[in-house]
């Protein structure tokens, strides 16, 4: 063999080696689109995976079609290598643009579909029909003079208008995503920074890689696109994987609502219904049988939720299967998206213990802890109503003022201790002597005071009688020995014509249980309107009377 023989074969062997590895690395690149693309359709459950699949698909057409023209021995080869590049290449831009407005949550409607396919559809019929209409490229010369064949090619207006929209759309996606990040919340903006700037990167390498194509195309035997759009596909796996994580907190949010032990409604601004989790439908067990979108105020039982006024605050109470109240309280938030509210979102909670202790608070604030009796803040008030309501209706009523007799003594001689076991014993006789619809209260210390609607002055003044016989009568016993505490009681019959308030009612009891105290205790007087008083002072119609003891 000849020095330039050896010599020769070596540079043949030099160039089917770098072949060799030129074939290896687009075989390589190959193998990542399909590897991506398989895991785009492994996570497909995975939300924004389904363009994610598509552009893999494409980029992998796009590299396999690149090996065969690399293969290619001919010009008919190397075109119709050129046509399997097409099949995926062509589409990769519009799948790319499509995964960022998915992923970025815009909705694309039919036709931008349509429009955004058509050029590239476009391109591919003009390509593969190019050897009938020649219509695509004014020129295209099959070299095999580089170390790869390759097309010296020169576009026509339509090649040059599809390389311009392969470019600029990406570019698009690029802005849609920026814009999309301006928007975000802050709080979500640190996650979602990493994962745009991948997105980002995976996007603008394809298109810097073809825009130098096309300004180096004469320059240029090798394609280095579809290795660029290799790396891009490991790039957008990873921001794919990142999606997965940030996917998380959505999701947990979805499971804390699912599962909390607070109710859980949405409404849209229209009243129709939208979401409930189950503690929900539990409560409201209709929501379980209520459509998406259905009107509330025409479903049974639910109408009251589609009330237009804010629910904060509206209570309604359900019976437990075992016979247990329980109290439920509505909290109401509007949800806005930027200015225009989009929905209202109920919460419903079990405030039965907080009812609980408003109930005991209200009671504490409204009894004496001692007799367990109305105080007179609320017998004043409760008492107001009704004769307001008496006053309205023309009806009867009397007021009694009932005060121990001497009761200082009481806890002079016997103590603080039996005083209060004697206040007790005449709260008890008074509760127990009135009716349910009398208004029974302690006023002061040792004074008493009962407002009786729908009573003549005899049957109050024959209670007020017993009242005051069954005390007198009562025994109590202290170290020994026995006691007896006596009443004095103020009687007022209601007189429309001059008790216009609760005040003025109570002073004339008040003046009659006075006389009582002044003429010898243990007594009964009333204060009552004079006959014939109606052309004298006011002050004046009053009579004092000491009421007989029962014949
Ligand atoms: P009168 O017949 O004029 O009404 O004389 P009285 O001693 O009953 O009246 P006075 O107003 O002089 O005294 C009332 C007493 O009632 C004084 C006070 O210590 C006592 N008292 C008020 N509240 C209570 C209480 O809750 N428990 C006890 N043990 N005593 C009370
Ligand atoms: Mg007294
Ligand atoms: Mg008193």
């Amino acid at each position: 063999m000849t020095a330039d023989r050896r010599k020769q074969r070596a540079i043949v062997l030099e160039v089917v080696a770098i072949l060799t590895l030129i074939l290896i690395t687009y075989s390589v690149s190959a193998a990542i689109a399909l590897a991506t693309f398989i895991v785009g359709i492994y996570v497909r459950s995975a939300p924004k995976s389904l363009y994610f699949a598509y552009v893999m698909l494409a980029i992998f057409v796009y590299t396999v079609g690149y090996i065969f023209e690399i293969l290619a021995e001919s010009h008919q080869s190397a075109l119709v290598a050129t046509m399997v590049q097409y099949c995926g290449g062509a589409f990769i831009s519009p799948l790319m643009f499509f995964f960022v407005c998915e992923y970025c949550g815009t909705k694309l409607k039919k036709y931008h579909y349509v429009c955004l396919l058509l050029i590239p559809v476009l391109a591919c019929l003009l390509l593969w029909t190019y050897p009938l209409n020649g219509i695509y490229y004014h020129r295209l010369e099959f070299v095999t003079t580089g170390l790869v064949p390759h097309f010296i090619l020169e576009g026509s207006f339509f090649y040059y208008l599809f390389m311009g929209y392969a470019v600029l759309l990406p570019l698009a996606a690029i802005a849609v995503l920026l814009f999309h990040f301006r928007r975000r919340e802050s709080l979500f903006k640190t996650q979602a920074v990493e994962i745009i700037l991948t997105i980002v990167l995976a996007t603008i390498l394809p298109v810097l890689s073809t825009t130098c194509s096309l300004i180096f195309a004469d320059r240029l035997w090798l394609n280095t696109t579809p290795l660029i759009l290799s790396f891009s596909c490991l790039l957008l796996a990873y921001s794919m994987l990142q999606l997965g994580l940030y996917r998380i907190a959505p999701l947990a949010r979805e499971k804390i609502i699912e599962t909390m032990s607070d109710g859980f409604v949405l409404i849209d601004m229209q009243g129709c219904y939208v979401d409930a989790n189950s503690e929900a439908k539990r409560l409201l067990p209709r929501l379980a049988y209520t459509s998406i979108g259905m009107k509330l105020d025409e479903v049974e039982d639910l109408a009251w939720l589609s009330d237009e006024n804010n629910m904060s605050g509206k209570e309604f109470t359900l019976t437990e299967p075992g016979g247990t109240v329980k109290h439920y309280r509505i909290s109401e938030t509007e949800i806005r998206h930027g200015d225009k509210p989009i929905c209202r979102c109920l919460m419903i909670y079990d405030s039965t213990n907080t009812r609980q202790i408003l109930d005991e608070v209200s009671s504490l604030a409204e009894h004496d802890n001692l007799t367990d009796l109305m105080n007179r803040g609320a017998f004043s008030r409760n008492s107001k109503l009704m004769i307001d309501k008496i006053g309205a209706s023309g009806g009867e009523a009397c007021l009694l003022m009932i005060d121990l007799d001497c009761f200082k003594n009481v806890n002079d001689v016997y103590g603080h201790l039996k005083g209060d076991e004697v206040l007790k014993t005449m709260a008890d006789l008074l509760i127990s002597r009135f009716r349910a619809t009398d208004l029974v209260a302690r006023y002061g210390g040792e004074e008493f005071c009962v407002l009786l609607p729908n009573i003549s002055e005899e049957n109050a003044l024959e209670i007020a009688r017993e009242m005051r016989l069954q005390a007198a009568n009562q025994e109590f016993v202290a170290d020994g020995e026995v006691f007896h505490s006596t009443l004095s009681i103020g009687l007022a019959v209601y007189d429309f014509r001059r008790h216009h308030q609760l005040e003025s009612l109570l002073a004339d009891a008040d003046a009659a249980l006075y006389a009582a105290k002044n003429n010898g205790r243990n007594t009964i007087y009333i204060a009552r309107i004079a006959e014939g008083s109606g052309g004298l002072p006011e002050e004046t119609w009053i009579t004092l009377e000491r009421a007989p003891d029962k014949s």
